[in-house]
């Protein structure tokens, strides 16, 4: 690796999680660096950007609601501060505010959806019930056996591939050094953590370390795992496991929904997301399959045949695109971020569903600013306790 380097803060993985905390860092006046051989392609890559914390969450998870509405408040910000670092228009992020509209077709659906709008009105969120005309009213092409639905109005979205880019130039504008290649090995010093060994060979030293590697930051895994990264004490990764789910993008002359539209067909969930220029994402299935990436002819069928359901004219859409990617899955559902137990060692992964709309709260939350409460919620240390 040539020289010696060091720095403030290295991250490891460049997905928009460490890419977002790198930027933040570096916005604060930090010397940082980010340390990833493929950075913006694993999840990030995959994810369809919904920033949809009311319609997401079961009624159970209030504390991943209220992580996920502390960093949706923190989204238009985070957008336009993203767009005028990278030298971009403020919209070329193609973040949006409409909300998400979730449809039911039957009476099971309707009364989950029911309880899901009461649990959110109870909290003083904007959750609309709907009935059928009203929904196709706010879209024409839905299916006309939609039954009704809930308009989750705070909701937003973004495009994560153009926010990676964005983040990758701002870092570049910024300074933040890129390494392209993969974390071997933690150095340690005296029980503190002080630096990186690079799969290239050399030292990489930090004052702080900040592991982000998303479905890959739970240490030693079965048949297919990547290497660990090694030198850690035991018991310090967290319980993180790759969830895989596949998703597709389809492309028409026009965008043909004005809003996120979810809905549950067959037992399981399917969602539509439309960017601007007439690109719809259909998502995701979520598997158990380890650390396979393959995208499988079932995988893509059951999201179509799902899709359809809600909004027959997709089928006549051309595909442009189909990819799976590993959401970085824990016991709980929440992330984990902050210390994780020798000096000048943090984590900030486990986003699982929601890495996108999360990742200006990371970014916060690693750079010392945000309410300490949530910070407590996503401490590594509560599955450390349990060994
Ligand atoms: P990743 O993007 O996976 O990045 C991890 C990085 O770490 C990779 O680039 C990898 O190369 C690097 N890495 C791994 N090991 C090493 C090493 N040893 N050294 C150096 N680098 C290493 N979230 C939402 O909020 N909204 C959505 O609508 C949404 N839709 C999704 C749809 C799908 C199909 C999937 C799969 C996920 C979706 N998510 C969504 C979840 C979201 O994508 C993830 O939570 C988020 O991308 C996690 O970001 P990350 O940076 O932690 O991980």
């Amino acid at each position: 690796m040539g020289m010696p380097q060091r720095f403030d803060l290295l991250v490891v993985g460049g997905g928009v999680i460490g890419l977002s905390v790198a930027w933040r860092a570096a916005r604060g006046g930090l010397r940082a660096a980010v340390m990833d051989p493929a950075p913006a392609s694993g999840a990030s890559h995959a994810a369809a950007g919904m920033l949809a914390p009311v319609s997401e969450v079961a009624y159970t998870e209030e504390p991943l609601l209220r992580l996920g509405l502390a960093s949706l408040d923190r989204w238009p910000s985070f957008a336009a501060e993203l767009a005028a670092d990278a030298g971009r228009e403020a919209g070329d992020l193609d973040y949006r505010e409409g909300g998400t509209l979730d449809v039911a077709f039957g009476a099971d659906d309707m009364a989950a959806l029911e309880e899901i709008a009461a649990f959110a009105t109870g909290l003083g969120l904007p959750a609309r019930r709907l009935t059928g005309r009203e929904c196709r009213r706010l879209e024409p092409m839905l299916a006309p056996s939609v039954r009704g639905g809930m308009l989750a109005e705070r909701d937003a979205w973004v495009d994560p591939r153009k926010v990676t880019a964005a983040l990758l130039t701002a870092l570049e504008r910024r300074g933040v050094t890129l390494l392209r290649t993969r974390a071997a090995a933690l150095e340690t010093s005296a029980g503190r953590v002080t630096g990186v060994r690079p799969a290239t060979g050399g030292t990489v030293g930090a004052d702080r370390v900040v592991l982000a590697t998303g479905a890959w930051s739970g240490g030693p895994g079965g048949a297919g795992a990547p290497a660990a990264i090694e030198g850690l004490p035991p018991g310090i990764l967290p319980p993180v496991r790759p969830v895989k789910g596949q998703i597709m993008r389809l492309r028409s002359p026009e965008p043909i929904l004005g809003r996120c539209v979810r809905g549950t067909v067959h037992g399981s969930h399917v969602y539509l997301v439309p960017r601007a220029d007439g690109e719809l994402v259909v998502g995701a299935t979520q598997e158990e399959m380890g650390f396979d990436t393959r995208v499988t002819a079932g995988g893509l069928w059951e999201l179509l045949r799902d899709a359809r359901e809600l909004l027959p004219g997709v089928t006549e859409l051309e595909l442009s695109d189909a990819v799976a990617g590993l959401r970085p899955g824990t016991p709980d559902n929440l992330p984990v971020i902050g210390p994780a137990g020798p000096p000048g060692l943090w984590l900030a992964t486990g986003h699982h569903r929601n890495g996108v709309l999360l990742a200006p709260l990371t970014a916060d939350l690693c750079a010392g600013d945000g309410d300490p409460g949530l910070l407590k919620i996503c401490s590594p240390l509560r599955f450390q306790e349990h060994r």
